[in-house]
């Protein structure tokens, strides 16, 4: 109990400097810090010659929020839709992510296109739910979801008759042969794997876009 305070100074490896464990004695400095950076806390209760717990605290935090496409974008919710001044018709792409991170790079990748734009699902019911309701022109899909999986999803598009037809590309961090093997066989159009490979990841994207019938998204037009 005595030496606990000292625990969590640098290089203070409470006499066992000599003995034959290897160690600098700054692991436990560098995990309060991070610990406290991210507001948190940490503990530690030992007994002697039992054991020690140490034990971490965070608070909670809330689920992402849902993002429509990018910030004054007023024709996000508009499929097919032409853009002003130009002859080609602007995609939709909707990408369904529940990892912040992945969501953000993808973002700035469709940034880039000014034919494209992004609509965004944090897991996989929502996924098909804004696919029913945008009917977009490709879905890019995670597979390992919170509730339904990527391929639970892809089911119900597929038993779907209005969004049967959508081009569905898996991004998957399961990088297993076999795993893209059933991927493909389930009917991804492609299965791309995490960490995304920008190249990769583009012509994929350009090869779903090109596989859709140009007289899909003009019908729509007409018809919206
Ligand atoms: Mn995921």
């Amino acid at each position: 109990a005595e030496q606990i305070g000292q625990l969590f100074q640098p290089f203070n490896r409470l006499g066992r400097d000599t003995g034959q464990e290897e160690g600098t004695g700054i692991g436990l400095v560098v995990t309060k810090q991070l610990v406290e950076l991210m507001g948190g806390t940490i503990g530690v209760e030992s007994i002697v010659g039992v054991g020690s717990v140490f034990w971490v605290e965070f608070s909670a935090s809330s689920a992402p929020a849902l993002v429509f496409g990018h910030e004054g974008d007023a024709r996000v919710l508009q499929p097919g839709m032409t853009e002003q001044g130009h002859d080609l018709p602007r995609r939709t792409v909707l990408y369904v992510e529940d990892n912040p991170a992945n969501m953000a790079l993808v973002e700035q990748l469709i940034a880039r296109r000014s034919d494209l734009h992004l609509l965004c699902a944090i897991d996989g019911l929502q996924g098909v739910t804004m696919a029913r309701e945008h009917l977009p022109d490709v879905i890019l899909m995670d597979i390992n979801l919170p509730g339904i999986s990527g391929f639970g999803a892809l089911t119900i598009l597929r038993g779907d008759p209005t969004t049967a037809h959508i081009p569905v590309l898996a991004l998957s961090a399961n990088a297993i042969p076999r795993e893209v093997e059933k991927g493909i066989n389930a009917g991804f159009f492609r299965y791309l794997t995490k960490p995304i490979k920008v190249d990769e990841f583009m012509e994929a994207l350009d090869l779903a876009l090109a596989s859709i019938p140009a007289k899909s998204s003009d019908l729509r037009v007409g018809s919206a």
